[in-house]
């Protein structure tokens, strides 16, 4: 007997048995199966009522029998989901380790096109680049595909900032994206303007023409005394294996200080403005010459304009503070050069494939955000994670392996504004987030897969809810136990593209990756540079994303999906 019919049937047994527990019918014969307890061998057939009623205890034991054969059902429909063949493996890992192309790919999407803002020069460039690479290696279908509005762009190109007096020195700082310039060099002095409530406004108001404006007190450094880099013990993956312990959601008042907060800061910023403050120094998060630097202006042309902002090293803003609240008048002279770009305000992900050999029009997703902020090159965040998924493509490419679907990389922008490239796709392709209405290709997604944490090797993955994975990811987990590859978590994670999946009920993964010098250096600082960069990781990365992406093209069918959310 084929597999298939043995299927059929255990299928069939199975889901009466289902039907029967459930319904609280009495007999098996009113939903199709006839038990025949004539003799201690007892037999199941499959067919229209035809048999007598059955006693209790028959009934108790073909209860038995029938749970029995479900399970069996249930073992042999996961038997659909084959180990990775080794030769494959050993090919991807073999194309990865010794032929690898993923330091080159980041040293130009770091080195020479960073950082990536999206909408920025620099990230249009760095898209010609990765189209340009991606069909070298005989992609299919390489394109950019345009979404928005978005809003516009904005480069920094150039920048300095010195204390004159008393003494000087440079200081290591920053400007905040989609801010402007100062328009050419001021030397001007600085002022601590503690304004903490709207009351303060008015004593400062008249005071801050032409002055550089500090407003924010010091804050306490510590010493570091934890390595930045880290890689998850076996406790610290078991802990993350479970479930994660429920978490109350911030109550109302927090959610009140929280909302004040922005309220307030945003009267700050308008107040700075229109006093006409030089620039406004904030201390960035961080130390150490390490520095947090995100947006501090609009992307929408029609908002108001902001004065300059600089964030600024700790340290650095602390000597000026110290030297003001001595009463010693500060100096500074900062010249900075920001450039606005309205005439394109759409943006662009990026596109390709290999096509599948007979499933063509189901398709398998890998992809990463392209973007990153503006102070450091966007290292670990996220070139890593784009290098990663166009290497696997390139292995895949490379190795001629046969996948039955799709495969289909995309790289996208906006994702630091708010998974806004991801969603338009999702939109666009799939499925409306808001309605839930669905596009056909909604049912001919497998599976999406993302990288987003950083440079650190892969240690598992995020089940995302989506128990039914469980038994597949561990087959194919298998191989990768031996690097370290060894959990499956329970929980879920966001923060990042696979949301934009997972929100309109697409199966959409993230890998568990190792915290190395993440969100204690790198994540959004000036410190996101190509020397953060693991380079055994990334190929690490690269060989199982294939591995994943391979058996899900090739799979007999469509992963197992959570139940459609409900709007
Ligand atoms: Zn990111």
């Amino acid at each position: 007997m084929c597999v298939e019919s043995t299927r059929w049937i255990l299928t069939r047994v199975a889901r009466a048995t289902c039907a029967f527990l459930s319904s609280g019918q009495r007999s098996f014969e009113d939903i199709g199966i006839r038990i025949d307890a004539v003799t201690p061998a007892y037999q199941v057939k499959i067919g229209s009522g035809m048999g007598k009623r059955i006693t209790h205890a028959g009934l108790k034991f073909a209860t038995i029998v029938a749970l029995a054969v479900a399970l069996a059902w249930a073992a042999a429909a996961q038997s659909d989901w084959s180990a990775p063949d080794p030769t494959v493996i050993s090919k991807f890992q073999d194309e990865g380790s010794q032929h690898s192309h993923i330091m080159e790919v980041l040293g130009y999407l770091t080195d020479i096109y960073g950082p990536r803002l999206t909408n920025s020069p620099n990230i249009k460039e760095a898209g010609e680049y990765a189209v340009k690479t991606l069909s070298s290696w005989g992609l299919a279908n390489v394109h950019k595909e345009t979404w928005g509005p978005f809003g516009r762009g904005w480069s920094n190109e150039l920048f300095e900032a010195n204390e004159i007096a008393p003494r000087h020195f440079p200081l290591i700082a920053y400007p905040k994206a989609w801010t402007p310039g100062t328009n050419g060099a001021v030397t001007a002095d600085a002022i601590y303007a503690k304004i903490e409530k709207e009351e303060d406004f008015a004593f400062y108001r008249g005071r801050l023409r032409g002055m550089f404006a500090l407003t924010t007190p010091l804050r306490v450094i510590e010493p570091q005394f934890e390595a930045p880099a880290h890689r998850y013990t076996d406790q610290e993956l078991a802990d993350l294996a479970q479930p994660r312990p429920p978490q109350p959601p911030p109550d109302k008042e927090t959610r009140d200080r929280q909302r004040k907060q922005q309220e307030f800061n945003a009267k700050l910023v308008k107040f700075l403005t229109d006093e006409g403050a030089v620039a406004w120094l904030e201390p960035a998060p961080h130390d150490g010459g390490t520095l947090t630097v995100m947006g501090g202006g609009s992307r929408d042309p029609k908002d108001a304009a902001v004065l300059p902002r600089v964030a600024v090293d700790v340290e650095q803003y602390g000597r000026i503070f110290r030297t003001l609240e001595k009463n010693i008048p500060v100096t500074l002279r900062i010249n900075i050069t920001n450039k606005f770009y309205d005439d394109n305000l759409d943006s662009f992900n990026i596109v390709a494939e290999i096509p599948g050999t007979d499933k063509p029009d189901e398709v398998v997703m890998l992809g990463a955000h392209f973007d990153s902020w503006a102070s450091g090159t966007g290292a670990t965040d996220n070139a890593a994670g784009s290098s990663v998924m166009m290497e696997a493509m390139r292995i895949l490419k490379t190795c001629g392996v046969k996948m039955r679907r799709t495969v289909r990389l995309a790289l996208w922008t906006g994702e630091e504004e708010g998974l806004l490239g991801s969603r338009a796709y999702v939109a666009e392709h799939f499925a409306d987030r808001n309605s839930m209405e669905l596009k056909p290709d909604h049912a001919k997604l497998s599976a999406y897969f993302n990288v987003d944490n950083g440079t650190g090797k892969i240690r598992g993955i995020y089940l995302q809810g989506d128990e039914a994975v469980r038994p597949i990811f561990e087959k194919w987990m298998e191989p990768f136990k031996p690097e370290g590859m060894s959990t499956l978590s329970a929980r879920g994670t966001g923060g990042t593209d696979h949301v934009s999946f997972d929100e309109v009920g697409l199966p959409g993964f993230q890998f568990i990756q190792d915290p190395i010098e993440y969100e204690t250096r790198t994540h959004h600082t000036n410190m996101d540079v190509y020397e953060r960069i693991q380079a055994a990781d990334m190929k690490q990365m690269a060989v199982i994303v294939a591995s994943f992406v391979y058996m899900t093209a090739n799979a007999e069918q469509l992963l197992p999906r959570k139940p459609l959310p409900k709007r």
